[in-house]
């Protein structure tokens, strides 16, 4: 399955990440990436940009060497129940939300408790997916979650850095995306490259979505018009007019 667009990465602005916007894009453009959602960490994560930075990302341009660029979070849950850690005044101007676990964040609880947290956010009409939820340090039931991003008309992530940087996610990762095939829900692939070396690198979340025969149609990083639609979808449900 060819991958043209990357849903999750991180620039200079999260704090520990190594490349510019632009950067991103020469690279993205260079490898035959189309579209890549711009997502840097929520104030919440050490180091990372305050909530004045994500209401001025519209100076980024549209377009960037022939690759559309989406103005995005990754947003940080910050207690149980899936509360982020920014306002809804601010999510409401971004064109992507990814809600994130991340332990840096909020100490790991119950398998229940994780479980709450993410069907929470994917309750909130801001965000659009959970992002690495196949992390071991935050077990969740995954049929519950996988039920809840398609009662909600939202995504799961695959997300490829998990396999180098979350020790023992492969099988929760791959049960993730034969629960969302079994049942229909949408998902994305995120890079989360934190260098633009790693912007559309997919190389992993490939052998997920091969292992379960995941259907193209599943799968919105094929064509950037699937991507765009979603990103319609998302205006529409939170009533915003479209541009
Ligand atoms: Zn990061
Ligand atoms: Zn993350």
């Amino acid at each position: 399955m060819k991958l043209v667009v990357d849903t999750h990465t991180h620039t200079i602005s999260s704090g520990h990440a190594y490349s510019t916007v632009q950067e991103m894009a020469k690279e993205a453009s260079n490898n035959g990436i189309k579209m890549f959602a711009v997502t840097d960490h929520g104030p919440a994560m050490l180091g990372a940009p305050q909530l004045y930075h994500f209401a001025n990302l519209k100076v980024i341009p549209k377009e960037l060497y022939g690759v559309r660029i989406i103005r995005g979070v990754e947003a940080n849950i910050i207690d149980y129940s899936g509360k982020l850690d920014m306002p809804d005044e601010y999510l409401a101007r971004l064109e992507f939300v990814i809600a994130s676990l991340h332990d840096v964040c909020i100490t790991p609880a119950t398998v229940e408790q994780h479980t709450n947290a993410l069907i929470n956010a994917l309750k909130n009409p801001y965000v659009d997916v959970v992002a690495h939820p196949g992390n071991p340090a935050f077990q969740v039931d995954i049929q519950k979650v996988v039920e809840a991003a398609k009662e909600n008309g939202k995504l799961i992530e695959i997300n490829n850095a998990s396999f180098r940087v979350r020790k023992g996610c492969e099988e929760n990762c791959r049960e993730f995306a034969y629960r969302c095939k079994e049942n229909g829900v949408r998902v994305v692939c995120g890079s989360d490259a934190h260098i633009s070396f790693d912007v559309g690198v997919f190389e992993k979340v490939c052998k997920i979505l091969e292992d379960v025969d995941m259907p193209e149609e599943l799968v919105l990083n094929t064509s950037t018009e699937k991507m765009e639609e979603f990103l319609m979808e998302r205006k529409k449900r939170l009533g915003i007019g479209v541009r």
